[in-house]
């Protein structure tokens, strides 16, 4: 990979820049400088895309899946062999710590592409047992031109939860990032052209939600969508699409519950609460931000739990030692820090943080200390997404009321809980009203594992088998075998 930054639209297997010459700029977090000017996408770049991958999908869709499968994997190989770079990158545009964005971020990338390359040539049709004398199968066709739009969270990782599958299936995709953070997706754009794969079968367009975004919804040759990021954003995705019959398929907020029982493991359960929240600086739609305790060990709990918190470092992300940056952006920073105004007045203890880091060196950039408050289940704070290194402590005294106050918010995305009785373990499983639980862990993803929320977090499924049905229509042939078999009208 060239060490140059790529920062022009990327449509039709080359670079341009946006057909109106406008840009955006990419910010670094740690100090407010600016990496880069990007190439704004608007509609008429959206236009282009589309044309390109007219052109592209008939032979793309009905290439062997092994050859797709190939380019994938090859893509997965290109990811692991630019490691380093993509890491750095990716911790200047986004704040992430190096040693997340080379320990999770990067090799979850390549393992993703990989899984689905893995997955192209394996995701079979069925014969199903009808009427004697008839053969009944299924094909799995693509559906043909995918609009994928992803948030600035996990950009990177986001690159290969859309594209994989989509690709896989022999959809053509065209991929928004967020204005926010365009830079790693733009590097996977290069990489996916120097591994070989035909120009337009992908475009990647860094825009804005109301331009580039906004175009994608409504062009009417783009026959589905798939959207992660807010629920207020996802809820007008969903009516545009609506109108036009596109198929849908929306990852959006969550207010994970993370349960911690009187008979845990107490350390696990620290360790395990302060991951769920504070990595990514809780930027993390599964974050665990609100921390259910048993009353009985509350106090215990909480006091290890804040002696971490308050040891946890904070720094510029490029530093190896750097546990936790900066949030994305400065409006980012500035939302999360008036949340914790709304939990003072509505009578919540700051336990913790609840501030930008006093330190001059942090001055510059968009640190908020790790913050944990107390809360009602009913506040604003315990009901409301904050996705930031924010979490609401709420203590229960019985099983019943910990699966109500758990239950009691309108997102469904994950769930955590931290007991010894399995029989509790799993009724809780199944009680909980979300798409994904963890038990005596939080956060665990693979992509073989579906990944999805119920509610206000939306509906489909991200990974595994099941998002290979987001990405095909099925078609259900019949076949008359016997000529016994009289038709319909004998005459
Ligand atoms: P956002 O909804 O503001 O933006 C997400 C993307 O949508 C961006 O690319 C943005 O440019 C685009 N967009 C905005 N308005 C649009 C419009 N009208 N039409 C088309 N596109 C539009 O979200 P965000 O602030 O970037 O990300 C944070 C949110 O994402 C949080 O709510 C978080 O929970 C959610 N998220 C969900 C998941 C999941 O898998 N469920 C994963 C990560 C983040």
């Amino acid at each position: 990979m060239e060490s140059q930054l790529r920062t022009e639209l990327f449509v039709g297997g080359k670079f341009a820049s946006a057909r109106s010459g406008e840009t955006l700029a990419s910010v670094n977090p740690h100090d407010g400088s600016t990496l880069a000017e990007v190439s704004m996408a608007g509609a008429a770049d959206v236009q282009a895309a589309v044309e390109s991958a007219s052109a592209a999908f008939p032979r793309w869709s009905r290439a062997s899946a092994a050859e797709r499968g190939r380019l994938l994997l090859a893509l997965a190989d290109a990811i692991e062999a630019n490691a380093g770079p993509l890491a750095q990158l990716e911790s200047l545009d986004t704040g992430h710590p190096l040693r997340d964005t080379r320990g999770l971020d990067v090799p979850r990338t390549a393992a993703t592409f990989r899984y689905f390359g893995g997955m192209a040539d394996k995701h079979e049709g069925s014969v199903i047992p009808v009427d004697p004398g008839f053969l009944n199968y299924t094909l799995r066709q693509p559906i043909g031109i995918v609009g994928q739009i992803v948030p600035w969270n996990f950009p990177l990782m986001f690159t290969s939860w859309k594209m994989a599958p989509a690709l896989a299936a022999g959809n053509c995709v065209i991929l928004k990032p967020s204005e926010l953070t365009p830079l790693t997706s733009l590097k996977i754009a290069e990489l996916m052209a120097e591994v070989g794969f035909p120009p337009g079968v992908v475009s990647i367009l860094p825009g804005t939600g109301a331009g580039a975004g906004a175009a994608i919804v409504a062009h009417p040759q783009i026959a589905k969508l798939s959207f992660t990021g807010s629920t207020a954003v996802g809820r007008s995705i969903a009516s545009a699409a609506g109108t036009q019959l596109k198929r849908l398929q929306l990852e959006l907020g969550g207010k994970g519950a993370n349960i911690v029982f009187a008979d845990a493991d107490l350390d696990e359960a620290v360790n395990g609460a302060a991951f769920a929240i504070f990595h990514n600086q809780g930027q993390a739609c599964i974050a665990g931000s609100r921390i259910l305790v048993h009353e009985s060990i509350a106090d215990a709990f909480l006091e290890k739990l804040l002696r971490l918190a308050r040891s946890i470092r904070l720094g510029n992300p490029l530093d190896a030692r750097t546990e936790m940056g900066p949030l994305t952006s400065l409006e980012h920073r500035d939302r999360v820090l008036r949340y914790v105004g709304v939990a003072r007045e509505q009578g919540s203890e700051v336990l913790c943080g609840g501030v930008a880091p006093d330190r001059e060196e942090l001055a510059r950039g968009y640190y908020v200390e790790p913050t944990l408050v107390t809360a009602r289940p009913a506040d604003r704070v315990a009901q409301e997404e904050v996705f930031g290194p924010f979490a609401v402590v709420m203590r229960f005294e019985d099983d019943e009321t910990a699966l109500s106050i758990a239950n009691g918010t309108t997102y469904g995305l994950g769930a955590g809980l931290w007991t010894r009785d399995l029989q509790r373990a799993h009724r809780f499983a199944s009680a909980l009203r979300s798409g994904m639980v963890w038990i005596n862990c939080y956060k665990r993803a693979n992509p073989g594992s579906p990944f999805g929320g119920v509610g206000s977090s939306g509906y489909g499924r991200e990974m595994g088998f099941e998002v290979m049905r987001e990405y095909t229509e099925v078609k259900s042939v019949w076949v008359n075998v016997d000529a016994s078999i009289p038709p319909y009208y004998p005459r």
